[in-house]
């Protein structure tokens, strides 16, 4: 990373460095609204001292870069609202696994950016706090549901940030965004910490502008983890010579089937011309065949919602954050609950709920888990005749803000690419790879697999060697 380069060569300090990230945002985030908190500026510049202080020999490979993290993750001391008013006034008294690793590693953590409610979206429009704009259009989403973070780095106010992933919401919002995002392979960051949505499906990724940076971010908060058991026991190290390798001798599948209904013109076009990048640098290509993703559609409505229905039972005015008084302790769970929970929120829960409730849940959740598998077997096949999946991440470039709201089935439609890889487990990277005639950023999507972190990230990283896409920044933001 070119940043934690200069502070390591002493060109720059983390106190300048701190004071820049905190100068960009007061002059940005006003149109933006990436941020839903930002730690206090002494107490960051102190932080900022302390490292400036040390011994270089005791600096870790973030030490003094400046880091954002989504408000789903649990900081020490700092408000964690998940977007929520049902989490107003809430302080975690513990760091998630993700978050002490990227401190040990000497990363600042700013502040805690904004997300659709409980990461249930895909625009962030859905946080109690207001929306967060897109930096390349403000009249647009930024994605989401990580859409703060998105646009934390696309704006240049942070070089790292980190968002949850558990249909999309990492990679969607980096594709509307212009950066890299980068879904992990299930059990490759501990979730300990991360408020739960879907426990089998939410893992957290980095973002950044480039996707060496992003693979810096994953070696930091990768890892087994006690806290957590369903982490991965094997470790993941950043191998250089890996992410070197470019792509000759790799084949790309590609699911032409996929590529048809519903897909923007634009998208489609810097999707092919990708695929001749990449070809044109020694990759080879495969047709391959995958299932219509409407089925992963289908089983992520019923999956998501129902462990999320009973994720978010534990959210009832007694333990943590907002309490509405009423007369009795049901009535107090009640109006806490109708008051604390937006709507998607509440929609997600009753439609998890149903779908396990006895007399339905072979009907549903079961059914549901059986596709999940049939999803699965489909990479397995698909796998064999390639070592990436290539597809766009989001079938539109960002829409604006107010356009898909109050159609719920339409918003869940820009997952149509995402939600299969968390349902399968597998690692896969968003980056940008063109702008439409409007301006905005166009995103490739790499699918590898389970386990194969390394794999996706060379792909990326050896695009972003022969475009520079990931070089463009928004205007008035750099
Ligand atoms: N947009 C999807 C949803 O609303 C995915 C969200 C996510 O990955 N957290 O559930």
């Amino acid at each position: 990373m070119e940043l934690a380069a200069r502070l390591r060569a002493g060109s720059v300090r983390p106190t300048e460095v701190v004071e820049a990230a905190l100068d960009s945002i007061a002059a940005r985030d006003g149109d933006v609204h990436a941020f839903l908190h930002l730690r206090d500026r002494t107490e960051l510049l102190a932080e900022a001292r302390r490292l400036e202080d040390a011994p270089r020999s005791e600096w870790g490979p973030l030490a003094g870069v400046p880091a954002a993290l989504k408000d789903n993750m649990c900081m020490e001391g700092s408000p964690c609202t998940c977007g929520s008013r049902i989490l107003e006034g809430y302080r975690p008294p513990y760091n998630a696994t993700a978050v002490r690793k990227l401190r040990a590693a000497g990363a600042i953590i700013l502040g805690k950016t904004n997300l659709d409610e409980f990461a249930m979206g895909s625009s962030t429009e859905n946080s109690a706090y207001g929306p967060t704009r897109n930096p390349w259009d403000l009249g647009r989403v930024p994605g989401g549901s990580s859409g703060g973070s998105a646009a934390a780095v696309a704006a240049d106010m942070v070089p790292i940030a980190l968002g949850s992933d558990t249909g999309g919401s990492v990679r969607q919002p980096a594709a509307l965004c212009g950066v890299a995002g980068l879904k992990p392979s299930y059990g490759r960051v501990s979730r300990y910490g991360l408020v739960a949505f879907a426990s089998s499906l939410d893992q957290i990724g980095p973002f950044a502008r480039s996707v060496e940076d992003a693979a810096l971010a994953l070696s930091v908060i990768a890892g087994p983890d006690p806290l957590d058991s369903t982490c991965s026991p094997g470790e993941w190290r950043l191998d250089r010579a890996e992410l070197d390798a470019g792509v000759r001798g790799l084949t790309l599948g590609v699911p032409e089937s996929l590529l048809g209904e519903g897909l923007d013109p634009e998208m489609k076009a810097a999707f092919h011309a990708s695929l001749e990048t990449l070809t044109g640098a020694g990759a080879a290509r495969a047709t391959v065949e995958l299932m219509d993703p409407s089925y992963a559609l289908s089983a992520y409505y019923i999956v998501a919602p129902a462990e999320a229905s009973s994720n978010l039972a534990r959210f009832d005015g007694v333990r943590y954050g907002l309490r509405e008084p009423s007369a009795d302790l049901l009535g107090m769970y009640l109006s806490t609950r109708r008051s604390g929970f937006g709507p998607e929120v509440r929609r997600r829960i009753m439609i998890g709920t149903y779908a396990l409730s006895a007399g339905y849940y072979d009907a549903y959740y079961l059914k549901a888990q059986q596709v999940r598998t049939l999803i699965r077997r489909d990479f397995e096949r698909a796998f064999e005749q390639c070592d990436v999946v290539v597809l766009p991440t989001s079938p539109t470039p960002a829409f604006a803000l107010g356009e898909k709201i109050t159609d719920p089935l339409s918003m869940y439609l820009n997952d149509v690419y995402t939600l299969a890889v968390n349902l399968a487990g597998l690692p896969a990277l968003s980056v940008p790879n063109g702008f439409s005639r409007a301006g905005l950023p166009l995103s490739l999507q790499i699918l590898g697999k389970p386990g194969a972190d390394g794999e996706v990230l060379r792909v990326g990283h050896a695009f972003q060697k022969l475009t520079d896409h990931h070089r463009r920044r928004p205007e008035g933001m750099a």
